[in-house]
Formats: C-alpha cells, structure tokens, sequence
C-alpha cells in the first residue's frame, strides 16, 4: 500500500483517502464520491480495527460482505481498496490517545474505543500517504478526536467532513442498522424523528430527554449539546445506535 502510495504522490498526484470498517452504504459512498471529486487518486480501506471493540462489542458479528463492498467501491470510482487482514504485530505496544474531545459521549460508554481508533487512523495514514481524508459527521465525536490528533501531531493530512446520509425515513445510515429487526427499526426511526423534532425546539438536550423517555424499547445512553451539536446515544435491543443533529 505504502509503495503504491508513494508512488503516485511523487507522480504529483493527489491521494484521498476514506477509512472504513465495510459493510458499505450510501453513507460511505458520499465520502468515496467527494473524495473521487477532489482527488486524482482514491484509496478506500476496509478493515474492522478490533482496537476500536471493547471485549464485549460486535467485533466477532460485524458484517463483513466484501464481494458487494469492492462492487460498491468500483462503483463509486475507487482507484483502490486496502483491506488488510491485520495491522498489529502481536507485541504492538504503540497507542495513540487524544486526552479532551475523547472524554464524555461514546468515550465514555466505551472505553479504550478513540484510542483505538485514532491509533488505526493514525496507522492508515501513514500506510495510505492521503493529502486529503474523507470522515463522516454523523461519528461526530470520531471527527473531534481525529482533527485535533492531526493537529497536535502535525500530521499532514487535510480533514474533510461530510454531512449525514440518512434513509428515507430519517435514520442516519449505518453498517449497524443491519441488525435491527423489523420492530426495532421502528424505534430507529421514532429516535430520528425525536432528535429533530429536539434540534428545532427552544432547549434541545431536554425535549430529546424527554420524548426519548417516551419511546418503549429504547434506553438512552446519552444526551449532549457538544457546542451547537446535539449528539445522542441510544440503545436499541442489542444495537447502540448514534446520531447528531445541528440544533437551529
Ligand atoms: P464506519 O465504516 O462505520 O467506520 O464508517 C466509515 C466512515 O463513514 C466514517 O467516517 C463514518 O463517519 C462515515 N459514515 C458512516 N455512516 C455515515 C452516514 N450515514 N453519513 C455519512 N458518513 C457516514
């Protein structure tokens, strides 16, 4: 990866680059096809980093449909997917912690997960020699952690970040939507309709609270204004499901 890389970066070509855990959606493939815009080159990764899996998340249950991926990354005009089957030696023993944006939210509900996953990007990064990489808002908390890790190491890469895709009825897309049965893809939706129904009222936090407490089935995790972001955490029978909104 890092040969080709280099290769087209001494070319003077452009290098975007979109990490992802697979299991691709149109969420995804917003961030492939800006990055496909901008870029002379793009290189989509697939791999689900276990750093980012507390010992009692779905890193064994992931999906992974690899054959449909590399269509959809064709589609969208990838030049090129990297999908490793490992990227830690068995004694790795280098981590990357970002100490502010990763407090509260899910680095809170799940401990150790920015470590981990600002580790992998880090490793990526330097795998992929991006100019420029491609990060959803919707792992809003992901993109904090992220922007000041290249901050505060001078990694030079340029950061871009892409608004929510969401399905028809509201729900952000997610590769954990998979999971939902029918009844419980009913409460995904009646949690994005509340998050804008909050985002649109006078104290936003607090209407969400409350219209969350009304949903059967659904325990929220959290609730928090992260400047003029509503960021929420739910969980949905086994599923945790995130979401943000702008308030208005
Ligand atoms: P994941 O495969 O879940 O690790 O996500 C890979 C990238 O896609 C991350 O930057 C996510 O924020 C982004 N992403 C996931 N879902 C969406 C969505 N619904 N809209 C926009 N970006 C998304």
């Amino acid at each position: 990866m890092q040969r080709q890389s280099a290769a087209w970066v001494k070319s003077g070509a452009t290098v975007g680059f979109v990490p992802t855990m697979g299991a691709l959606h149109e969420g995804h493939l917003a961030l492939i096809r800006r990055a496909r815009r901008e870029c002379r080159r793009v290189v989509v990764s697939i791999y689900v980093n276990p750093a980012q899996f507390g010992p009692k998340e779905d890193l064994g249950r992931y999906p992974r449909p690899r054959a449909r991926d590399l269509a959809l990354c064709r589609g969208a005009g990838a030049d090129l997917v990297f999908a490793p089957g490992n990227l830690y030696e068995a004694d790795h023993s280098t981590w990357v912690e970002e100490t502010e944006r990763s407090q509260g939210r899910d680095g809170a509900s799940r401990p150790g997960h920015f470590r981990g996953v600002a580790t992998v990007v880090l490793k990526l990064f330097n795998l992929v020699l991006p100019a420029k990489a491609y990060f959803g808002q919707k792992d809003a908390q992901q993109v904090d952690v992220i922007a000041r890790m290249v901050r505060d190491l001078n990694v030079p890469v340029e950061i871009v970040v892409v608004p929510t895709v969401r399905d028809r009825d509201g729900v952000a897309l997610s590769s954990r939507n998979a999971y939902l049965s029918v009844a419980e893809r009913h409460v995904a939706v009646q949690f994005a309709v509340a998050l804008q129904v909050a985002v649109n009222s006078a104290r936003p936090a607090a209407t969400l609270k409350k219209l969350l407490a009304r949903i059967n089935s659904l325990k929220t995790d959290y609730i928090t204004q992260v400047g003029d972001r509503l960021c929420a955490a739910v969980q949905v029978g086994k599923t945790r499901l995130i979401d943000n909104e702008l308030v208005k």
